[in-house]
């Protein structure tokens, strides 16, 4: 699966993205798979790349319980999910719609000055800040997050 990503043919030039930290993640993804119990189920594609996630969560309202994520697709989408749900897991939804936004900030989408908060609290993401540098690319990082803002919102009108 690896070997398949690493050198397929949507992979050109962008080797000098894969920092060690990105490649960790996407061999050792944390929260993968699917929660054995779950209030939200959202699934999300980049036909450019390929990429899918699908996401299950429980919400209980305002917190973000738990979270798992499974898919498929290159390195930068994939390490990008594993990341997102160390930071989002068990999280108040306000601060994860903060978090998408501040990474959404950094990849150079949505640039709003009045922002909150440092890349720091971005935590490992902070690795996917040289994806900004190809706008094809982008998409996979920002993926497993606009998935995961659809799951907030179909819970949020569930009630
Ligand atoms: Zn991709």
């Amino acid at each position: 699966m690896l070997n398949e990503h690493m050198h397929g043919g949507t992979m050109g030039g962008v080797e000098e993205l894969y920092k060690e930290v990105i490649l960790d993640h996407f061999k050792s993804p944390k929260n993968k798979g699917t929660l054995a119990s779950f209030n939200v189920k959202t699934e999300g594609t980049n036909p450019l790349c390929g990429d899918e996630v699908v996401l299950t969560a429980q919400v209980d309202g305002t917190r973000l319980l738990d979270i798992r994520v499974s898919g498929h697709g290159c390195a930068i989408s994939q390490a990008s999910a594993s990341m997102m749900t160390e930071l989002v897991k068990e999280k108040p939804v306000d601060d994860i719609k903060k978090l998408a936004a501040l990474f959404k900030k950094m990849l150079g989408v949505d640039e709003q000055s009045s922002i909150p908060g440092s890349l720091e609290d971005l935590g490992d993401a902070v690795a996917l800040e040289g994806v900004k540098k190809y706008p094809v690319r982008i998409k996979c990082a920002l993926l497993p997050w606009i998935t995961l803002l659809q799951a907030l919102d179909e819970r949020a009108k569930a009630g």
